[in-house]
C-alpha cells in the first residue's frame, strides 16, 4: 500500500514537471537593451559589476540596491533579441526580465520622454495580407495581425506591470501610459502603416525587440515587463535624432532603476 502510494506521488510528480514551465528561475532581475546607449546607465549603476560574454553577446552581473541584477546587451532587432534571451535564461536563470529602450510613436499624442509600457507586445511581422493580382499594388489598410503561423501577441506580467505604473507617478519627464508595443524588425515612415495599426490593433509605439524577448520569456515562463521611452513620433512629425534619443535613452533607464528597487 505504502508503495503503490509513493509510485503513484512520483508519477504526479513527474506529470506536473512535464506539463508546467521548464523552470521559473528565482535569481536576478534580467535588463535588457539594444544598443549601448541603452544599457550604459544600467551599467554603471551596478555595484560590483562582472561582465561575462557569452558566444559574443555580453552581460554585466552587479547588484542595484542589494538586490542581483544581469544587464544584457541584446544588439539590434528580433534575432538579437531572442538569442540573447535564451541565453540570459539558461545561464542566469532570472526571475524576471524587463526589455527597455527606445521607441517610436504611433499614438500622436505621445510626446518625446513618455514612456509607454507594453502591457501588450505584439509581433508586428506576422500578418496575413489579402490577395492582389500584380500590379494592383499594396494596400495596407487590408493586412491583419495573425496568430495563424505562431504566436504573435504577448502580454507583461501583471504584478510588474503594477509596479511600474505604480513608479510612473514620480516621473517628472513625461507621462507613463501602458498599451501595445509593435514589435518587429522596422523602422516605419508610412503614415497610413502608422495610422492603420494604431487604429486596428491600438499600437502605441514601435521598437525592434520586446516581441522577440517576450516570446522567448513566455516559452520559459519568465514573467516579463517591456518599457518604451519614446525617442521619436513619426506621427506628430518628430523627428529621430541620435544626440536627443541617447538622452532620452538615459531617463529610460533610470525610471527601469527605479521600478526594480520597488520590487518586492
Ligand atoms: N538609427 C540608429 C539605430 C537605431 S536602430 C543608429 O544609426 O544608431 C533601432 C533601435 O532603436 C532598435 O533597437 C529599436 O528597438 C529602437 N527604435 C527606436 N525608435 C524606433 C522606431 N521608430 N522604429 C523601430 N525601432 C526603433
Amino acid at each position: 500500500m505504502v508503495r503503490s502510494a509513493r509510485v503513484f506521488f512520483f508519477a504526479i510528480c513527474l506529470c506536473l514537471l512535464c506539463s508546467v514551465p521548464l523552470f521559473a528561475g528565482t535569481g536576478p532581475v534580467l535588463v535588457q537593451g539594444a544598443l549601448e546607449m541603452e544599457v550604459s546607465t544600467l551599467v554603471k549603476s551596478l555595484a560590483d559589476p562582472e561582465e561575462i560574454v557569452i558566444d559574443g553577446w555580453t552581460f554585466w552581473r552587479g547588484r542595484v540596491a542589494d538586490r542581483d541584477v544581469v544587464v544584457s546587451r541584446t544588439g539590434t532587432g528580433s534575432i538579437n533579441a531572442a538569442a540573447a534571451t535564451l541565453l540570459a535564461i539558461r545561464e542566469f536563470l532570472p526571475a524576471c526580465i524587463i526589455n527597455q529602450g527606445t521607441a517610436g510613436g504611433y499614438a500622436p499624442d505621445l510626446d518625446l520622454w513618455d514612456i509607454v509600457l507594453g502591457e501588450r507586445v505584439v509581433n508586428a511581422a506576422s500578418v496575413v495580407v489579402e490577395y492582389r493580382d500584380r500590379g494592383e499594388g499594396l494596400d495596407v489598410t487590408e493586412w491583419s495581425i495573425s496568430e495563424e503561423f505562431h504566436r504573435t501577441v504577448f502580454q507583461s506580467d501583471g504584478a510588474l506591470l503594477g509596479v511600474a505604473l505604480s513608479k510612473g507617478q514620480d516621473y517628472d519627464k513625461g507621462r507613463v501610459v501602458k498599451g501595445t508595443l509593435f514589435s518587429c524588425d522596422r523602422w516605419s515612415k508610412e503614415q497610413d502603416y502608422l495610422d492603420h495599426w494604431h487604429r486596428t490593433e491600438g499600437a502605441m509605439a514601435e521598437e525592434m525587440e520586446s516581441a522577440a524577448s517576450a516570446g522567448i520569456a513566455a516559452h520559459y515562463n519568465v514573467p516579463f515587463l517591456a518599457v518604451r521611452v519614446i525617442s521619436s513620433n513619426q506621427t506628430a512629425g518628430v523627428a529621430w535624432d541620435m544626440q536627443k534619443a541617447g538622452e532620452i535613452a538615459v531617463a529610460g533607464q533610470l525610471f527601469v532603476l527605479e521600478i526594480i528597487k520597488a520590487l518586492p
